[in-house]
């Protein structure tokens, strides 16, 4: 039994109240972006209503107030991530933003021509491009750690790849697709003995699991605040103070300088180097709030109910006919994908909408899984702390029916 009280979490998110197509809102998308609790709408509409004005810029009173502001989520990310400085932590747009300016910027200072970049067969689309156009404009290689039919990396295969030539491994913690929790610990010891850094995608992994980046020893880790209860438009880039400092700037622009002549410039410290121009200084705001909101409830919790939820609900649709579930890892984290023989993973996923219940379909922007997979797409259940086990059963109903409709 959980230690949460999940009808009273419910009672935090107003959307959850809504209905859809006259039936009671079944949220099975956190994947794609978690709902937010009142204390983040809240803290959005705080700002514009009390403090809206410019950061890092501003004498006045108000500048002041909403620099404090955005600058006490920076040290709230550190706590949460457990950074040794509060300017490891990089405010972006989100995980995407964060990866491309990884890729950009580690790119300009460590790859060349020959060398080679590993990532894995179950990455987001985000932490495959970016490092793709790297390679590319460098001639350098991108190399990739195979995947089990299980949906678990093959750790041979990457023992195997890595190398003198290797420059950076970039890997996600929890796969968004399969739900697959990546042994982390040993990717990157694995990469530390060849003196190799390691980026981690953990787009999917800090609203589930609790992360110490110095335990870890990671040197540099992506998040999005959208899916993990905190708005959208900001996200973080975590990196080691030396990997940083020895990297250059992202964007030109404000708040990245330190002195502009036309003859030359000179760069801010961390972080503001990495951060040129205003920022979105709401989100930023309330994803204090968000986390505040995760730790007040503790994320062990959540993880415990969450895994409850998981497996009552891989329970549950095994009873669907035909049913095959897509990444069957010993360690997941609340995503559940899976196909029904004869039908479309799309026909399924619109007639649980008429139903009331929000879930995704498609190849959840990782087209490489699908592929090795032989499949058009999947239907994803992803679960967030608010979902229930009435709700999974609704879920359950709504396929058992769609599939008596399409097969
Ligand atoms: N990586 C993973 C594993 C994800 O699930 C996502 C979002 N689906 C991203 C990266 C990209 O995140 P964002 O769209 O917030 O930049």
């Amino acid at each position: 039994m959980s230690s949460l009280d999940i009808q009273r979490i419910r009672e935090d998110f107003p959307i959850l109240k809504r209905e859809v197509n006259g039936k009671p809102l079944v949220y099975l998308d956190n994947g794609a972006t978690t709902q937010k609790p009142k204390v983040v709408i809240d803290a959005i509409m705080n700002y514009y209503t009390d403090m809206n004005s410019n950061v890092h810029r501003g004498v006045h009173y108000l500048s002041q107030i909403a620099t404090d502001a955005f600058e006490v989520t920076r040290r709230k990310v550190q706590d949460f991530i457990h950074a040794k400085h509060d300017y490891e932590v990089i405010i972006t747009k989100g995980t995407t933003e964060s990866i491309n300016l990884l890729a950009h910027c580690y790119g300009r200072a460590f790859i060349q021509e020959g060398d080679e970049v590993i990532i894995s067969a179950m990455e987001h689309h985000s932490n495959i491009v970016p490092w793709q156009m790297v390679c590319e404009e460098k001639g350098a290689k991108l190399q990739v750690i195979p995947m089990k039919e299980t949906g678990e990396l093959d750790m041979d295969a990457y023992k195997k790849l890595l190398g003198p030539k290797t420059k950076i491994v970039s890997v996600n913690y929890v796969s968004n697709a399969l739900g697959t929790i990546n042994p982390v610990k040993e990717i990157i010891a694995l990469a530390h003995a060849q003196g190799v850094p390691v980026m981690l995608d953990a787009a999917q992994a800090v609203q589930h699991i609790k992360i110490d980046v110095q335990a870890l020893d990671v040197d540099f880790l992506a998040f999005s605040g959208h899916k993990m209860y905190g708005p959208t438009g900001v996200g973080v880039l975590y990196g080691k103070e030396e990997w940083l400092n020895k990297m250059p700037p992202y964007q030109g622009g404000g708040d990245m300088i330190k002195d502009v002549t036309f003859e030359k410039t000179t760069y801010n410290e961390l972080p503001f180097k990495f951060e040129a121009g205003t920022p979105n200084i709401e989100a930023g705001i309330a994803l204090n709030a968000a986390i505040d909101y995760i730790e007040e409830l503790g994320l062990d919790n959540i993880k415990a109910y969450e895994d409850e939820l998981l497996a009552y609900a891989t329970e549950k649709l095994s009873t669907v006919e035909g049913i095959k579930f897509i990444g069957t890892a010993k360690e997941k984290s609340s995503v559940i994908s899976f196909v029904v023989e004869g039908t479309h993973p799309y026909d399924i996923g619109v007639i649980l909408d008429k139903l009331g219940i929000a879930v995704r379909t498609g190849h959840h922007c990782a087209q490489p899984i699908m592929e090795q997979f032989q499949i058009p797409g999947t239907v994803r259940a992803s679960l967030a702390v608010y979902n229930t086990k009435e709700e999974i059963d609704a879920l359950v109903a709504g396929v058992k029916r769609a599939t008596a409709m399409l097969v």
